[in-house]
């Protein structure tokens, strides 16, 4: 499917159903269960990650393990929950021991993947490392050259803005990358078109009035 076809899929519960349901690669058989993805399927705010881990093939919830609640407190602390924003994959089963997805299982769940863009219609993509990033943009970029700028495409029939950041997995153990992930999702409330709150205003400190005899001698009366 290209990025400009009409989605193959009636409606949402008919493409949940579809992909909870899929056989199309080999991940089939290896995986516990679908990932098919979590959270309110009208947000402004699409969270895109590389693949399901142990954690999310266990619980059928994608980032649930150290990388998801570090993700979790980044969106709590632009003031929003994992309810009011979506977050998915590119692919929804776990690639065994958690290597890389292979370009056959990209290529078989990517329809998945633009058929949730498609309905979802978010005014924000945000691309979780190079995986997400290279397939969305259509681009070769790596992560480290276009992170936290914004860039606009067309996926799953609409005009998105497509935002890459570091993995949140990345930054677990390299502080430096954390604090460059939490500075480009502070530019994501903006993104949207959230208010975002003024810096609270500076308070001078009232100037004290001048003594008397200070006014006095001002006024030349000494
Ligand atoms: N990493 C991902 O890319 N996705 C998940 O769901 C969990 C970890």
């Amino acid at each position: 499917m290209s990025l400009l076809e009409p989605s193959p899929f009636a409606s949402w519960a008919d493409l949940e159903r579809e992909a909870l349901a899929c056989t199309k690669c080999p991940l089939a058989e290896t995986r516990t269960q679908v990932v098919f993805g979590v959270g309110d399927p009208h947000a402004d705010l699409l969270f895109v990650g590389e693949g399901p881990g142990e954690q999310e093939d266990l619980t059928g919830e994608p980032f649930v393990g150290r990388a998801g609640r570090l993700l979790t407190s980044l969106i709590e602390d632009i003031g929003l929950t994992r309810a009011q924003v979506y977050i998915a994959n590119v692919v929804k089963c776990r690639p065994p021991g958690n290597r890389d997805p292979l370009p056959l299982e990209i290529e078989s769940c990517r329809p998945y993947l633009e058929a949730q863009i498609g309905f979802i219609e978010p005014k924000v993509v945000v691309t979780l490392g190079n995986l997400a990033t290279k397939l969305l943009s259509g681009k070769p970029t790596g992560i480290t050259q276009v992170h936290g700028r914004e860039q606009r495409v067309t996926l799953g029939g609409n005009e998105v803005t497509l935002y890459p950041i570091f993995h949140p997995a990345a930054a677990l153990y390299t502080p430096r990358m954390l604090e460059v992930l939490e500075a480009d999702f502070k530019r994501l409330p903006e993104l949207i078109g959230l208010a975002v709150s003024p810096p609270p205003p500076v308070v001078l400190a009232p100037t004290p009035a001048p003594a008397p005899e200070t006014a006095a001698v001002q006024l030349g009366l000494f």
